[in-house]
C-alpha cells in the first residue's frame, strides 16, 4: 500500500534459549532494509534481547500483556513493565492465546487498551478457522473479531492488525493471493469506516510465511508486512522474508 512502511514481525512463541536469542539478534542487528523489523521473544529473554539490539534498528516486542497496569495477578505481565524493558510493540489476541487461554475479543480489547495506555503499539491478531472458511464465513468472523478486539483510541500509529488464518499457522498452508487480497481489502474498508486514520493502519498477513512465498504475499494489495512464526527463529529465513517485503 503506497505510503505505509511495511513491518515484518517475528513471533518466537515459546521457543529458544538465551544463547539462541543472542545469536539470532546478533545476526540481525546490523541489517537494515526498507521495512521495519521487530522481534518478539518470550518474556524471560526480553531484557537480554533488548540489550543485544541496543543501537540497532530492530524493535523489541512481547507476545502478550495483562489488561491491568499492576496488581494481584500471579504469573502475568503488565504493559508498563514491557515499556520499561524497551518494548515498543506487544502481540495481542494471537490464536494460540485465544485457544490455549480462552481469550475473547473483549479481553483482547482490554489488553490493547492497556498497551496503548503504556505507550506500546498493539498488534491485534484475528483470523478464521478452517471450518469457518469452509463455511464461507471468514469475512464475517474476522469483521466481528476486529469490531470487538480493537479498542477506542486505536489509530494508525498505535495499532497494527495481523490477519492470521488459524489453519495457515504452522501448517505450511497459505491462502491464495486472491483470498488474502479479499480479506485485506475487507479489513481496510472496515478500518477506514471505524478507526481514526484507518486508511494508514498496517495490516499484516501471518501464517506459514517463508522466504519462498514472502514476495508474492507481500505484493498483495493492502498487505503491509508479515507476522512470522516458525521462520522467525532462523536469521537467514527472517531476513529473507524482510527482503521479500
Ligand atoms: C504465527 O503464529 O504468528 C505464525 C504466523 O506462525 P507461522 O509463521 O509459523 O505459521
Amino acid at each position: 500500500t503506497p505510503g505505509i512502511r511495511p513491518l515484518v514481525a517475528g513471533n518466537w512463541k515459546m521457543n529458544g534459549s538465551l544463547a539462541m536469542a543472542s545469536a539470532l539478534v546478533g545476526a540481525l542487528k546490523g541489517r537494515q532494509g526498507n521495512v521495519d523489523l521487530l522481534v518478539c521473544p518470550p518474556f524471560p529473554y526480553l531484557a537480554a534481547v533488548g540489550a543485544a539490539l541496543a543501537g540497532s534498528k530492530l524493535a523489541l516486542g512481547a507476545q502478550d500483556c495483562h489488561a491491568d497496569a499492576s496488581g494481584a495477578h500471579t504469573g502475568d505481565v503488565a504493559a508498563p513493565m514491557l515499556a520499561d524493558l524497551g518494548c515498543s510493540y506487544v502481540i495481542l489476541g494471537h490464536s494460540e492465546r485465544r485457544t490455549d487461554h480462552g481469550e475473547t475479543s473483549g479481553m483482547v480489547a482490554a489488553k490493547a487498551q492497556a498497551a496503548l495506555a503504556a505507550g506500546l503499539t498493539a498488534i491485534i491478531c484475528v483470523g478464521e478457522t478452517e471450518a469457518q472458511r469452509n463455511a464461507g464465513e471468514e469475512l464475517k468472523i474476522v469483521e466481528k473479531q476486529i469490531v470487538e478486539s480493537v479498542p477506542s483510541g486505536a489509530n494508525a500509529g498505535n495499532t497494527v492488525i495481523a490477519y492470521e488464518p488459524v489453519w495457515a499457522i504452522g501448517t505450511g498452508k497459505t491462502p491464495t493471493a486472491a483470498d488474502v487480497e479479499a480479506m485485506h481489502r475487507h479489513i481496510r474498508a472496515l478500518l477506514k469506516s471505524r478507526v481514526t486514520g484507518g486508511a494508514g493502519m498496517r495490516i499484516l498477513y501471518g501464517g506459514s510465511v517463508k522466504p519462498s512465498n514472502a514476495a508474492e504475499l507481500m505484493a498483495v494489495a493492502e498487505v503491509n508486512g508479515a507476522l512470522v512464526g516458525g521462520a522467525s527463529l532462523k536469521a537467514e529465513d527472517f531476513w529473507g522474508i524482510a527482503e521479500g517485503a
